[in-house]
């Protein structure tokens, strides 16, 4: 049972000031921007500041059996960090440093609580040649936290997923060990995950569930002198996607590309909700806005590549609207609180998915479908990734978090768009809710289920690191 001599114990570890089960320090971590269904409790919170320390905390939990939930800021998007068993929430913030930059292999060696806003401080105050691919969350959200739940980035079209973004991890198992894995297991250069057992696929796409990553190698990228971006909008998505999915097979530079709808594109603006259409095809406005961002070298090739690209759109018949200011997009990180602003009710979720690329258009046709029959203003926005080999696809709705009806809706209808957006095949779901797991299960192989159960017991033989969140818990 969870008491105050439990707390004593903890405070041996990290000192007493850094461990509290006091209501107005634990209210933070499991207070949900996004109302998690079911509610969490924080029952203790710890700052550690150390591995030693974590290893230290997730035995002691082990020996009472207490839940264990990594946490950096705890706004991820699908509510992975609340703590819906109640337990320990083991605040990541102190272990926030920069270990190394190695500008051979380009990388960033980062313990596990290091927030967007540490890593490019870190990177302007040492004025490296490189630079991270960054979110739109906002600065103090996590690095390690990202890359871990496949969250994704404004070099996406480079690298990938956050996840292809890992070169390799330190992390403390459930049982408490520490385990080291990529090419750091053997030396200390973090430059990748191969040629060994890629075991850091244990670790990825887990929502902390098997272990707490305490130090992480994070790609980094040349910082090129020319960049520019593109916002481009087009009358439908069936006419704006393929232009995307022909740019992102040409090269030219392109490093980002983003697809959005008339809502995403005004809610990121901070339009007043009440104020748009619901349906702007109906009003004869764009529904398709694309974000293409290209980087070069010399001024001669962005001169080049941007000719090209302005040829594509131009034969795409996308155009650029006049009076938006394209340099906003690139200011990093850029805070998207605009889409869940006061107007709009401060509360949304979202039904985020991996799919094919053939598949955008379908995708956005069906969640639109069905919240325009709720009348709720669909928001939807894809980004390519990785050289156009895939992409991810979401959907947001917004609701008024004080109002626990319009929160139930909202919710009902993301559920309707997910099983609708079931019936395209390889749309996967991310930092998915314990209900969408439920669904997966059902219909992977058995024996896919049954090794996921196993490699979690293995990691966690108490079953106690972040449990309801994650496969296999
Ligand atoms: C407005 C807004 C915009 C966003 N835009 C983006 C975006 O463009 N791209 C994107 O990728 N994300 C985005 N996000 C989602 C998210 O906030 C980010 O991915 C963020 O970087 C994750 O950090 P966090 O502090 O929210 O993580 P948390 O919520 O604290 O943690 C996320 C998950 O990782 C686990 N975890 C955290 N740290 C560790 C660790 N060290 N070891 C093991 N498990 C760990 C937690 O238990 C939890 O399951 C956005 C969020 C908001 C609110």
């Amino acid at each position: 049972m969870i008491n105050s001599e439990i707390v004593n114990e903890l405070g041996k570890v990290v000192g007493e000031k850094y461990v509290s089960d006091q209501p107005e320090i634990t209210f933070l971590y499991h207070y949900d921007f996004i109302t998690a269904e079911p509610e969490g409790i924080c029952d203790i919170v710890i700052m550690p500041n150390s591995a030693e320390e974590v290893q230290e905390i997730v035995k002691i939990a082990n020996n009472h059996k207490i839940p264990i939930i990594p946490w950096v800021s705890g706004i991820n998007f699908g509510s992975t960090a609340t703590p819906i068993k109640g337990g320990i929430v083991v605040d990541l913030r102190r272990l926030n440093r920069i270990i190394e930059v190695n500008e051979d292999d380009m990388y960033a060696l980062v313990e596990g609580g290091t927030t967007w806003a540490d890593l490019q401080g870190y990177l302007q105050k040492h004025n490296t040649d490189l630079r991270a691919g960054v979110t739109w969350s906002p600065p103090g959200t996590g690095v390690v936290a990202s890359c871990l739940c496949y969250g994704m980035f404004d070099l996406g079209m480079l690298g990938g997923t956050g996840a292809e973004f890992i070169n390799g991890l330190e992390v403390v198992l459930g049982s408490g060990e520490l385990v080291k894995v990529g090419s750091c297991c053997l030396s200390d250069y973090w430059y990748g995950r191969q040629p060994l057992p890629d075991l850091a696929g244990l670790f990825i796409g887990w929502e902390g569930s098997t272990g707490i990553v305490t130090k992480a190698a994070i790609k980094l990228w040349p910082k090129l002198p020319y960049r520019r971006n593109y916002l481009v909008v087009g009358r439908t998505m069936d006419i704006g996607v393929p232009v995307m999915l022909k740019l992102s097979k040409v090269g030219l530079g392109i490093c980002d590309l983003v697809i959005q709808n008339y809502g995403w594109l005004q809610s990121s603006l901070a339009a007043h909700e009440k104020k748009i259409p619901i349906d702007p095809l109906e009003k004869k406005l764009p529904d398709f806005a694309g974000i293409i961002t290209t980087q070069a070298y010399t001024q001669k090739q962005h001169e080049a590549q941007c000719e090209a690209i302005e040829a594509i759109l131009k034969e795409g018949r996308l155009i650029e609207p006049q009076g938006i200011d394209t340099d906003l997009l690139s200011t990093i990180p850029i805070q998207l609180w605009g889409c869940w602003n006061f107007s709009r009710g401060g509360g949304g979720q979202w039904i985020g998915s991996y799919c094919s690329t053939r598949d955008i258009a379908k995708f956005y046709a069906l969640a639109r479908d069905k919240a325009l029959k709720y009348g709720r203003t669909p928001q939807f926005y894809s980004r390519i990734l990785f050289g156009g080999h895939y992409c991810v696809a979401r959907t947001n709705i917004n609701f008024n978090k004080d109002d626990p009806k319009e929160i139930e809706a909202a919710r009902q209808v993301l559920k309707e768009i997910h099983e609708d957006v079931q019936s395209i095949d390889g749309v996967v779901m991310y930092k998915a809710p314990p209900w969408a797991h439920e669904v997966y299960e059902e219909k992977t192989l058995p024996a896919t289920t049954e090794l996921i159960r196993k490699i979690k017991k293995l990691l966690d033989p108490n079953m106690i690191m972040n449990p309801g969140h994650g496969w296999g818990s």
